[in-house]
């Protein structure tokens, strides 16, 4: 039974965690806090490398990891100052293991639940198509739940790559980024949406649920369970009504509602 999550700040993003906590609290039965980043609070000597090493070189190749001096440097200062690292890819299970390892002995028992909010993309290798899949979360203890991942993980509407594509062949280059969002019709979240702290609920209700249950995700698609590939069933997911499933409604419904 799990009895206490703990949410981390991503004060480098847009969201909000503590608005994330508060739904939360009206919904499990658990006490629910919050702490400033995880990479912060937990930081150990050996983090830095353990982050090169999970570094995706190639979206094709299975290895990863470069401990190359100037690479731990690298990572070394993407610590000290979020606000300045950026496209790079993780190993998110590597993550995950790293970020445990960080966790105080007595806060690795399974009655706390740590959910990690990161500005870093993570992503797992997928043995069925031989290359790696940018990831919303990666469950279990902490549950990382990634920022740019909400809005980079799911794929979008597509007409997003016709013109995409449509414009390369035109001008040689890929547009700017704000040039398809008003271009294309459909629903998706962009980089520093507003909508991501409401989005990012379900994402850390799914952590817990998790680790209570032993169940990853519900398979209807309007429930904040749901586990989207599309942006389009993330916010149907996420953001439209209803919020729950009927079986998950009675569960997680919650006390504010
Ligand atoms: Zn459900």
């Amino acid at each position: 039974m799990v009895e206490r999550v703990i949410c981390y700040r991503a004060p480098s993003t847009v969201a909000e965690i503590d608005g994330v906590a508060d739904w939360l609290r009206a919904r499990v039965d658990a006490n629910v806090s919050v702490r400033d980043r995880f990479l912060e609070v937990h930081r150990t000597d050996n983090l830095a490398e353990r982050f090169a090493e999970a570094r995706v070189p190639s979206p094709y190749e299975r290895e990863t990891g470069n401990t190359m001096l100037g690479t731990i440097r690298y990572e070394e200062r993407a610590l000290e100052h979020p606000e300045r690292e950026g496209g790079v890819l993780y190993d998110g299970v590597a993550v995950q293991r790293a970020l445990n390892a960080a966790l105080p002995d007595e806060e690795r028992d399974l009655e706390t639940l740590h959910v990690a909010i990161l500005d870093r993309a993570i992503g797992t290798w997928g043995d069925h198509d031989g290359r790696w899949h940018k990831r919303v979360h990666v469950l279990g203890q902490p549950a990382l739940v990634s920022v740019p991942g909400l809005y980079e993980a799911p794929a979008k509407p597509e007409a997003y790559y016709k013109e995409k594509q449509r414009h390369a062949l035109v001008s040689g280059d890929a547009p700017p980024r704000e040039v398809l969002e008003n271009q294309v019709e459909g629903d998706f979240l962009v980089a520093d949406d507003p909508r991501t702290t409401d989005a990012l609920k379900g994402y850390a209700l799914q952590a817990y649920h998790y680790l209570e249950t032993g169940e990853p995700f519900c398979d209807r698609e309007c429930c904040r369970l749901f586990n989207a590939h599309y942006h389009e069933d993330l916010i149907d997911a996420q953001l439209r009504e209803p919020a729950f499933c009927s079986e998950h409604a009675p569960v997680y419904s919650g006390s504010d509602r």
